[in-house]
């Protein structure tokens, strides 16, 4: 029996008389996995329920974020204490010192950080403060990686604008994108031969270092620290985007995982608690070119606000508990381990990996250790699965390009479910 979604339906209709595709994000909206999105109406540890009534084991957690589930009552509460002392100030508060204090702890390559509302910001701030550094142009990325939407980085770019397939997004002009190099991730030759071409004019490489939004993938071996080898070699500043894996495959970001230190590091999602948080930072001699003490521009009328901060700090506090990071960890990768389990037994390529918290597949015998290979895997089988487990009540990401994320609440019967419901679906895909 299908599950009931006349509710949602009439919403969405309703969305899409509003929101170009009805959603305010595209990825949001299923158009590459076909249908259209339920509509929630709550959020409830690792739960969704929509407007039918409906509960999914939801995989997305908002993109990231939510590393305690849903409505946590540690969060609720800090929400709470603090909006009744005022939700901005538009001045310095102790919330951003305290949550500051707390990112640098656990990693110490941000010498100074300043807060931002997104990801996107954060990715913004970063390449014009990289270019004002260095006085050079150009940006190198890499295919498939996600920064944000601001114009430099909408060249070959991950996420939204690979799951629709689209080519780079027109309004970026010819000039900014010239100014973007790419090359495919994990290939250091070409990253060499390009920093060898444009001598002199590279201010930054940027990349996630595990990729998130191109589907999941690992670097090899050597890639970062070949990296961190060849920024030095060229006076090029190395960023590591840690918006996704900040906080999520590792309390020290990939960076302290694979023990590599970025000149700058951008942060979002997990710091804010589910709150519209983005960071920045790195080394002290780079941050202190931005105004008020250098030249370089940037500034937030709601940045560093007190409300998400409390989030942000409530969030971590519990999220470093002993054990709660080791716990959720293990359910990704007991996941991960089923899913290759079951498509081994019913023969169906699957390449899979989790780090930390953070996990995802690929319908592709493998290897996958790029964008250009990612995009060999079998996009249709990934919907007949998607679809499969959304009517069992478990929700990933609506798209083949995504990462899946797990957070501390999944661990138990939600998890139990989510097993049950991939073993189910294998044997339905197979047949
Ligand atoms: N960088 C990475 C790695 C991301 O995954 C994202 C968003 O998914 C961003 C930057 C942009 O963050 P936001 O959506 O908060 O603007």
């Amino acid at each position: 029996m299908r599950r009931e979604t006349k509710t949602s339906q009439e919403r969405f209709n309703r969305a899409k008389q509003l929101f170009p595709g009805g959603v305010n994000s595209p990825v949001r909206a299923f158009r590459s996995v076909g249908g259209e999105p339920f509509v929630v109406e709550r959020g409830q540890g690792a739960y969704l329920i929509d407007v039918d009534g409906n509960r999914y084991v939801d995989y997305i957690n908002s993109w990231g974020p939510l590393v305690i589930g849903h409505a946590h009552p540690k969060v609720l509460a800090a929400l709470s204490e603090q909006a009744h002392k005022g939700t901005s100030y538009g001045a310095s508060s102790l919330p951003e010192i305290e949550l500051a204090e707390l990112i640098m702890q656990y990693v110490p390559s941000l010498e100074r950080i300043r807060f931002v509302n997104s990801g996107t910001e954060a990715g913004m701030a970063v390449a014009r403060l990289a270019r004002g550094y260095t006085k050079c142009n150009k940006i190198l990325k890499f295919s498939g990686c996600y920064h944000g939407h601001a114009d430099s980085f909408l060249v070959q770019a991950g996420s939204g604008v690979a799951t629709l397939g689209l080519p780079d997004s027109p309004g970026v002009s010819e000039m900014v994108a010239r100014d973007t190099l790419t090359v495919p991730f994990n290939d250091l030759e070409a990253v060499e031969k390009m920093l060898e071409a444009h001598r002199g004019e590279c201010a930054a490489i940027i990349l996630e270092p595990i990729v998130g939004n191109a589907g999941f993938i690992k670097p090899l071996p050597g890639f970062l620290s070949g990296l961190r080898t060849l920024c030095d070699k060229h006076s090029t500043l190395l960023i590591f985007d840690e918006v996704m894996t900040g906080f999520r495959v590792d309390l020290r970001g990939a960076q302290g995982l694979y023990d590599i230190k970025p000149d700058l590091t951008m942060l979002g999602k997990v710091i804010g608690g589910g709150l519209p948080v983005g960071a920045f930072g790195g080394k002290r001699e780079i941050m202190e070119m931005l105004a008020p003490l250098g030249p370089v521009y940037q500034a937030g009328t709601l940045s560093g606000n007190p409300l998400a901060m409390v989030a942000g700090i409530a969030t971590l506090r519990e999220w470093t508990q002993p054990s709660v990071f080791a716990e959720t960890a293990a359910c990704a990768e007991t996941i991960v381990n089923t899913l290759r389990s079951e498509a081994q037994r019913h023969d169906v390529p699957l390449t899979a990996a989790s780090q930390g918290t953070m996990f995802g597949f690929f319908f592709h015998a493998g290897p996958v250790n790029n964008y250009e290979q990612a995009k060999h895997a079998d996009t249709d089988r990934f919907k007949r699965f998607f679809h499969a487990m959304l009517e069992r009540g478990v929700y990933w990401a609506p798209s083949a390009f995504e990462a899946g994320f797990v957070s501390h609440a999944h661990c138990g019967q939600a998890l139990e479910h989510t097993l049950k419901a991939i073993v189910d679906v294998f044997a339905e895909l197979k047949a």
